[in-house]
């Protein structure tokens, strides 16, 4: 059984002399397309996964703007997929070759304390985030997926590919970080602060507890509309327009019940943490690559909540029965589509949404 140093450890230590293409970190602002050695099982929990499509999150964006040190130079990114098994190790159980699974952006060693109690996020074995984080990822033709059996899904007949990638990391984030540790509950007013995809998700499944009003907020013109779409009441240019006085306009001088942080920066926590009524909920999604003030001297009193947390994705089962049972639409993130080997052209084009109004590129080989 694999420990946490033996799963991060000489991960392409068995790598072969069989290739592929991958797309490999340079360092800061660096990424290329290129050869790379195929992955191999390294342990008998493994599976060799070839990558049927795959994405690039807003989480790709930060590790290449070095807002994520631990990744090393070397690594290849990425941390959605859907795949078919093409190798398992010994141990594997539930997972055969041929399989199409969704591999899940955080990997779960099912053991551990932390798994135990379904925060695979927080694993302990060698698990959490690590996939295009601290072991190579899935923007590749091939990627090796530790402890398969309990870290992917099996793909359920009559949903598109495209529609399943969303549940490998920004559905379940939004839902998970967003709408469930922000305590949304019906007849709230909810701020939500970013709408990339992942604002975005919480939007989608902030609706399924029937809030009052979801109020989307941006930067961004072409993001706001496509909020709308995604089912939020109003939006706000924080950029021309103060997001407080609308929402103080909305609850009657309140302030909103819960305000989720979707970016990542530290003026869009404080404006998270602006927006939100005494006894409310801030929750934080957004990955933070420098600090952030905390004005707890005008919050101490307030009795609010904030939490910040990584994904579980321990919610996939549950939103793939809603996806399957069409409770809830996921088929409208996808805006671009790519040859995997014209990856670079897919960053260009995700990092340049107000531009090219991208929410999520998709990639297939
Ligand atoms: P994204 O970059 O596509 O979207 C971010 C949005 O924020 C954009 O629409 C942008 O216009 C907007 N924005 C930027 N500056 C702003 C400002 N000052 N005011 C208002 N809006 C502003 O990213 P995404 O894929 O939607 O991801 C959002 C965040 O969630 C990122 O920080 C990402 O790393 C993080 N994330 C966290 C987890 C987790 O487990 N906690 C998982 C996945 C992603
Ligand atoms: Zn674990």
């Amino acid at each position: 059984m694999s420990n946490s140093t033996a799963v991060l450890d000489g991960q392409r230590a068995n790598a072969g002399k069989e290739t592929m293409h991958a797309l490999v970190y340079g360092g800061p602002n660096k990424k290329e397309w290129t050869e790379v050695p195929k992955p191999q099982l390294l342990h008998d929990t493994d599976a060799i996964v070839r990558v049927d499509i795959t994405t690039i999150c807003g989480s790709d964006l930060h590790i290449l703007k070095g807002d994520v040190p631990e990744v090393n130079v070397g690594l290849i990114l990425g941390h959605e997929a859907i795949g078919t098994v093409e190798s398992v190790g010994a141990a594997v159980k539930q997972v055969k070759v041929g399989d199409r699974v969704v591999v899940s952006c955080i990997t779960s060693c099912s053991i551990c304390r932390y798994c135990r109690e379904g925060h695979f996020g927080q694993c302990l074995k060698g698990g959490g985030w690590i996939l295009g984080h601290l072991i190579d990822g899935t923007q590749a033709e091939f990627v090796r997926v530790p402890f398969c059996d309990t870290s992917t899904y099996p793909v359920p007949k009559g949903v598109p590919d495209e529609e399943l990638l969303m549940l490998t990391d920004i559905v379940p984030t939004g839902y998970e970080i967003g709408v469930l540790n922000g305590c949304v509950a019906p007849g709230d007013v909810v701020a939500v602060v970013g709408a990339g995809p992942v604002g975005l998700s919480a939007v989608k499944t902030a609706r399924l507890f029937n809030p009052r009003a979801i109020v989307a907020i941006d930067l961004d013109d072409n993001r706001l509309k496509q909020a709308k779409k995604f089912g939020a009441d109003f939006t706000v240019n924080n950029g021309t327009s103060d997001p407080l006085e609308q929402i103080m306009k909305l609850t009657g001088g309140l302030g909103a019940d819960v305000a989720i942080e979707a970016v990542g920066l530290e003026t869009t926590f404080e404006l998270a943490t602006t927006l939100i009524r005494p006894c409310g909920h801030i929750a934080n999604i957004g990955v933070h690559g420098a600090p952030v003030t905390l004005h707890l001297e005008k919050l101490w009193g307030k009795d609010v909540t904030i939490t910040a947390g990584l994904v579980d994705t321990r919610t996939v089962p549950n939103l793939l029965g809603l996806v399957e049972s069409k409770k809830l639409d996921v088929s409208d993130f996808v805006t671009h589509r790519f040859h995997m080997n014209q990856i670079i052209e897919a960053y260009d084009t995700f990092a340049n949404a107000s531009k090219t109004g991208a929410l999520k590129v998709v990639m297939t080989p």
